[in-house]
């Protein structure tokens, strides 16, 4: 009996087993059969040498049309060495290699053989290579049809797995085909009728026949099922958290007239657009009802998100509970304190004279506060007296206590994860909250649909009439040194007009040489120095071109305290020019600040630039946004950052950022843990494959919600869950 879960020692024995798991990680023969192959080679061709990628793992297949051999003395001595270089073509392209010590090599590789080589690609002397590769060969002719090929079950359509240095594609294939001869049939984890309608394989078969095609219509059918696999668990799992979602109690919070909430609209300086009233009109309903609320509310910068949700934290209040706001940083929690006490007003004084009668109390609850206003602020949490509790993940811990927490708000829901939401949810007691995620960078459906599938989704697609787009221009500092002097100009011309600005660096300074965020993919051909840091731009603009202006900085290594002194003092405009590191990139609302200047712009990713540039241009002044960068015009990078001045659409945006990333920064940059589940399935290009499967998966689960008749789906939801949760505990 061998079965997805077998040990693979037992089927290939210990060495074979154990060069698996050190190369990938394999364990199980599930692992082992899910290691698809990257692509169907055809042995009647050679592989074209123009694709191959610098750092790439490859395997081609090629002819080699030169050899030779070099003696030398190593460079400090030591014996007499030889180095065989042969080079091979795919018919146009050449690809040189390079054997040390193996003279024998000359023999094997005399020109005119055609054979498999693997290897890493990496470039010497300005030329790629393959360095030390292993050779398979399969004959020797000039022409490929005339090889005899005598290798035991080779066929014209080859599969090429990814492999390492110790692991061959080939040596991969045989582990795989001699595994899948032991394997019992898979059970099908899709019912038959639904399979049948959409056409797709059974599933044995698809897993069988991914690695062993005949051609690649074949190879086509077994992915499409498979692909469709991947989607169709995912689907399965949140339709269950949904629907579990769904069926639990939570205390209703229905909207009462005259109370808190009413007179904050009544004293709002503006009107709510039509799409803040829709929204506001599913939160309200949602609130109502006696199951958590689950919403994620996406909206560009500054489309009134916080508005929104603060409405929703005052109908919360009325109904006799508390609202927690999370923020994913100190700077922004303390700044929506600042914000909410300002838009409350009275409303927020409880217990001060002069307040309102039914006034309630806000509180910041962060790591880095003093005790006894740690202590202040955890009572007034327990005892009720703090209907707003805003904070950092510091809310997570487990002193902190809430007298009856109805609502958590999540703001920038892509650095919290599925845990940290369960772990706020079990703060409520018995009865779970209702939950509201904001989210400023636009999630394309399907990336929603596959990351956030478990919860409703709302958009606010307009600002607030009266806003001024914000203009950005790319500077191209390397070509045009005298821009960047103006840009320095144009700061000092902003706050000689009373406004403010921001210079945003890639890093702080000091110590760690390492980018502070993710870097962007290093895709350009110019040449890098190190990141521009806080410190020293900060330096440089005191000692020189600002030396008349009041320039300070801001980063994450700065005491919490002086941080909230420092954006209180920007926010009071008490502070000209800000140099600061992407701490300042979420949410952070100071109207009178209208220029940014961000250095290094090619460093950051195009979502980020646009939030970025989200932080000027919130009042009724024109923001400008300049992009300084040395990259060469014509490169990717600076196509990137055209892109972004280009256009002011945060979705449009978003789609180009995907292009611009791999699939698995995109959903490690919302989540992580789920990347690791899909091979074959692209949340960017396989929208109809994750619809479908969405549908399917609801269908079935409101039949049988416990996969009760569905075992083998069952079995395959526990496997997903398990590997999502090893995945997590590894990060975490
Ligand atoms: P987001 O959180 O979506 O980035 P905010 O809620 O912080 O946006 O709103 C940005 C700015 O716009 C704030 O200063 C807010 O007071 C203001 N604002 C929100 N809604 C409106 C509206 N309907 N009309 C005018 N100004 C608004
Ligand atoms: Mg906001």
């Amino acid at each position: 009996m061998v079965s997805l879960t077998t040990k693979l020692d037992r089927v290939l024995g210990a060495p074979s087993a154990k060069a698996l798991a050190k190369a990938f990680d394999m364990t199980e023969v599930g692992d082992l059969v899910g290691h698809y192959p990257r692509r169907l080679a055809d042995k009647g061709k050679l592989t074209d040498l123009a694709d191959l990628r610098i750092g790439e793992h490859v395997t081609v297949l090629a002819r080699t049309i030169g050899v030779k051999t070099i003696s030398y003395r190593p460079r400090g001595g030591g014996r007499q060495a030889t180095r065989t270089e042969v080079t091979v073509t795919d018919g146009s392209r050449e690809l040189s290699m390079t054997f040390f010590q193996q003279r024998w090599r000359a023999g094997q590789l005399k020109e005119g053989t055609i054979a498999w080589f693997s290897g890493k690609v990496d470039i010497f002397k300005g030329k790629r290579q393959l360095q030390s590769p292993t050779c398979e060969v399969l004959g020797r002719g000039g022409d490929i049809d005339d090889i005899d090929v005598d290798i035991e079950g080779l066929q014209r359509w080859w599969p090429v797995y990814p492999a390492t240095s110790a692991v061959s594609s080939s040596s991969i294939h045989k582990s795989v085909t001699f595994t899948l001869e032991q394997l019992d049939p898979v059970a099908d984890p899709l019912p038959d009728v639904t399979r049948l309608a959409l056409g797709l394989i059974g599933y044995d078969e698809a897993l069988r026949k991914v690695h062993l095609a005949a051609d690649p219509a074949e190879w086509e059918q077994a992915q499409a099922r498979l692909r469709f696999d991947e989607a169709f668990v995912l689907q399965t799992v949140l339709a269950q958290r949904r629907r579990l979602t769904m069926s639990l109690p939570a205390v209703p919070r229905p909207a009462r007239k005259g109370a808190l909430r009413s007179r904050f609209d009544a004293a709002l300086p503006f009107a709510l657009t039509a799409g803040q009233r829709g929204v506001a009109a599913e939160i309200e309903a949602d609130l109502a009802r006696g199951h958590p609320m689950q919403r994620l509310l996406q909206g560009e910068v500054g489309s009134g998100k916080t508005v929104v949700a603060l409405r929703a934290m005052l109908q919360v209040i009325d109904a006799g509970g508390q609202a927690a706001l999370l923020a994913p940083t100190e700077v922004l929690a303390a700044q929506h304190l600042r914000s909410i006490l300002a838009l409350l007003g009275p409303m927020a004084e409880a217990g001060m004279f002069g307040a309102a009668d039914d006034a309630t109390r806000v509180v910041l609850l962060t790591g880095s506060m003093t005790a006894s206003r740690r202590r202040e602020a955890l009572l007034d949490a327990a005892s009720g007296a703090a209907g707003i509790v805003i904070g950092t993940h510091a809310i997570l811990e487990d002193v902190v206590r809430f007298a009856d927490l109805g609502l958590v708000v999540i703001d920038e829901q892509h650095r919290f994860g599925v845990e940290q939401r369960a772990a706020l949810t079990a703060k409520a007691g018995s009865t779970p909250p209702h939950v509201l995620v904001m989210t400023a960078t636009p999630i394309p459906r399907t990336v929603a649909m596959t990351v956030f599938g478990d919860l409703d989704v709302s958009t606010l697609r307009e600002l607030p009439a009266g806003r001024v787009p914000i203009q950005t221009t790319v500077v191209p500092a390397g070509e045009r040194p005298d821009w960047l002097v103006r840009a320095w100009q144009r700061v000092r011309e902003e706050v000689g007009a009373g406004h403010q600005a921001y210079v945003v660096c890639p890093r702080i300074g000091g110590e760690p040489e390492t980018p502070l965020d993710e870097p962007v993919p290093d895709d350009d051909d110019h040449v890098r120095r190190p990141p521009l840091a806080v410190t020293d731009v900060a330096a440089e603009l005191i000692g020189g071109p600002l030396s008349d202006l009041r320039v300070f900085v801001l980063h994450g290594r700065l005491p919490g305290d002086e941080k909230d002194d420092i954006m209180r003092r920007f926010g009071a405009g008490d502070i000209d020019v800000l140099v600061a590191t992407t701490v300042i990139e979420v949410g952070v609302d100071v109207p009178n600040a209208t220029l940014m200047v961000v250095m290094d712009a090619e460093r950051y990713g195009v979502s980020q630039l646009h939030q970025l540039r989200g932080r000027v241009g919130r009042g009724a002044a024109a923001g400008l946004c300049l992009l300084i960068t040395d990259a060469p015009a014509g490169s990717r990078s600076r196509e990137r950052l055209d892109g972004v001045a280009a256009t002011s659409d945060g979705f449009e945006l978003a789609t180009l950022d995907l292009e611009n990333r791999r699939e698995g920064d995109v959903l490690g940059a919302v989540q992580s843990g789920r990347r690791s589940s899909l091979r074959l399935l692209s949340v960017l290009r396989d929208e109809d494959v994750i619809a479908s499967a969405r549908s399917a998966a609801a269908e079935i689960v409101a039949d049988d919600p416990l996969l009760e008749r569905h075992q083998p789906l069952a079995e395959a939801v526990r496997r997903l869950v398990a590997s999502e949760q090893a995945d997590y505990l590894e990060k975490s």
